[in-house]
């Protein structure tokens, strides 16, 4: 059975960067790591770690992205949960055999790992991202 790690990160949707980590790192004293512009994704994302995990601030770079729609339509918020898995083609499998509702019935590659999003109607209101790392 495909296993789950640990959080890997929890990402949370910001309209701008530098003002949100006046409270991130000013106030709470996580240490910024990075800021990466993310084309891809089409956002901007401050890296956070925190343990072995990390909170994500993501400041979407165009309004008609999936980020950039949540934002306008609840102005941010937290965004998803991030769980790395062992085996991630495994995971998938496993949840399509208990009738979970997915987002990417396979995982989607991407640099240094794979990637699959779980949809929040089977996963308590929650939209849940996979990892599996490939390096
Ligand atoms: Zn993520």
């Amino acid at each position: 059975m495909a296993k789950v790690k640990k959080i890997n990160h929890i990402a949370v949707v910001v309209e701008d960067i530098q003002s949100s980590l006046a409270f991130w790192e000013g106030a709470l004293g996580i240490k910024l790591e990075k800021v990466e512009d993310i084309p891809a994704q089409k956002a901007k994302v401050a890296f956070l770690p925190v343990g072995e995990g990390e909170v994500e601030l993501v400041q979407p770079t165009d309004p008609e992205s999936g980020t950039g729609k949540f934002l306008k339509e609840r102005g941010g918020g937290m965004h998803h949960l991030c769980l790395e898995v062992d085996d991630i083609a495994g995971m998938l499998a496993q949840m399509k055999e208990k009738g979970v509702r997915l987002i990417n019935e396979a995982p989607l590659e991407m640099e240094g790992r794979k990637i699959a999003f779980i949809h929040p109607k089977s996963a308590s209101g929650v939209l849940v991202e996979l990892y599996e790392l490939t390096r």
